[in-house]
C-alpha cells in the first residue's frame, strides 16, 4: 500500500525534510524600550520555502535584516549553514553573500545600468571576471525576463521589472537562501503577478526561500510552511492550506479576517 500523504490535497509540493539551513535560536532585539523580536525560534531547511506574514510592525522586516545582519540582535545566535554570523569583517560579507536579499522598494543602484547592478556584486565579492560575470548576468535576466533591458538603466523600467532585475541581482551571487521582504507590496497591482511568477519559479527550482508577504496566492502555490508572526513573537507556524482555512489562535484568526 502506498504510504499517505500527509500534505492536503489542495497543496502541489510535498514538504521537503532536508538539513537546517537557517537556524534562529533563542533571538531576542530590542530597539530602545521596545522588544521587537521576542525569543525567536526558526528552522529553515535547504529548498524549504517559508512565507513569514503578519501584522505591520510584528518584526517581520527585522528579523530578515538580523538573518541578514543588516541589524544585530542582543542575544541567541543565527547560524546560515552550520556558521554562526560573525558581527563584522571578511567572514561577515562572504557570509552576507549566502543570503539574497530583496526589499519592498526595488533599491537598485540608480546610476548603474541593469547589467551592471546584476555583475557588481560577482565581481567584487565573488570576484568572476566582467566577461564571466556578464555572460552569467544575462542568463539570470534572461529567467526573469528582463534580458532585453539590460543596457537601461533602472528609473527607465517599470516597477516590475526592477523588481525582477532586483531578484536576478540576489541571484547572480548564487546565494543559499534568498530573503524576499514584501517583494510585491510597492508594486502596481497589474505588476504583481509576473514578479511572483519568477518567486514561483524559483520555488519551484528548489530555491530556500523566506518570503515575507501577504499573498495567499503564493503561499498557496510555494509555500512549504507559514510562520505568522504578532508582537515580535512566532504565534503560529503551519501549512499554508491549514494557515488560511483553519488557523488555530486568536490572532491569526483577526488578522486573516482583515486581509482576506
Ligand atoms: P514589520 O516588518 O513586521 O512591519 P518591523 O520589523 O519593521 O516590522 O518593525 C518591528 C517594530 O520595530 C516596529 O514597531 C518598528 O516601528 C520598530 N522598528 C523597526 N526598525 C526600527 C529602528 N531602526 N529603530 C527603532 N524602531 C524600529
Ligand atoms: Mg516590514
Amino acid at each position: 500500500m502506498e504510504p499517505t500523504d500527509p500534505t492536503p490535497a489542495t497543496s502541489n509540493i510535498t514538504v521537503r525534510r532536508g538539513e537546517p539551513l537557517v537556524v534562529v535560536t533563542d533571538v531576542n532585539k530590542h530597539f530602545g524600550e521596545l522588544h521587537v523580536l521576542k525569543n525567536i525560534n526558526a528552522v529553515v531547511t535547504r529548498g524549504e520555502v517559508v512565507v513569514v506574514i503578519g501584522p505591520s510592525g510584528s518584526g517581520k522586516s527585522t528579523l530578515c535584516r538580523a538573518i541578514n545582519r543588516l541589524e544585530t540582535i542582543d542575544s541567541g545566535v543565527i547560524t546560515i549553514d552550520g556558521q554562526a554570523l560573525p558581527e563584522e569583517g571578511r567572514g561577515l560579507a562572504r557570509l552576507r553573500a549566502d543570503v539574497g536579499m530583496v526589499f519592498q522598494a526595488f533599491n537598485l543602484f540608480a546610476h548603474m545600468t541593469v547589467l551592471q547592478n546584476v555583475t557588481l556584486g560577482p565581481i567584487k565579492v565573488r570576484g568572476l571576471s566582467k566577461a564571466d560575470a556578464e555572460t552569467r548576468a544575462m542568463a539570470l535576466l534572461e529567467r526573469v525576463g528582463v534580458a532585453d533591458q539590460a543596457h537601461k538603466m533602472p528609473a527607465q523600467l517599470s516597477g516590475g521589472q526592477q523588481q525582477r532585475v532586483a531578484i536576478a541581482r540576489a541571484l547572480a551571487m548564487e546565494p543559499k537562501v534568498i530573503l524576499l521582504d514584501e517583494p510585491t507590496s510597492a508594486l502596481d497591482p497589474e505588476m504583481i503577478n509576473e514578479v511572483l511568477e519568477v518567486m514561483i519559479d524559483l520555488a519551484n527550482d528548489g530555491m530556500t526561500m523566506i518570503v515575507v508577504t501577504h499573498e495567499m496566492g503564493f503561499a498557496r502555490r510555494a509555500a512549504n510552511r507559514v510562520i505568522f508572526m504578532a508582537e515580535g513573537e512566532i504565534v503560529e507556524e503551519s501549512t499554508p492550506d491549514r494557515f488560511f482555512t483553519n488557523p488555530q489562535t486568536t490572532r491569526a484568526k483577526d488578522f486573516l479576517s482583515k486581509i482576506l
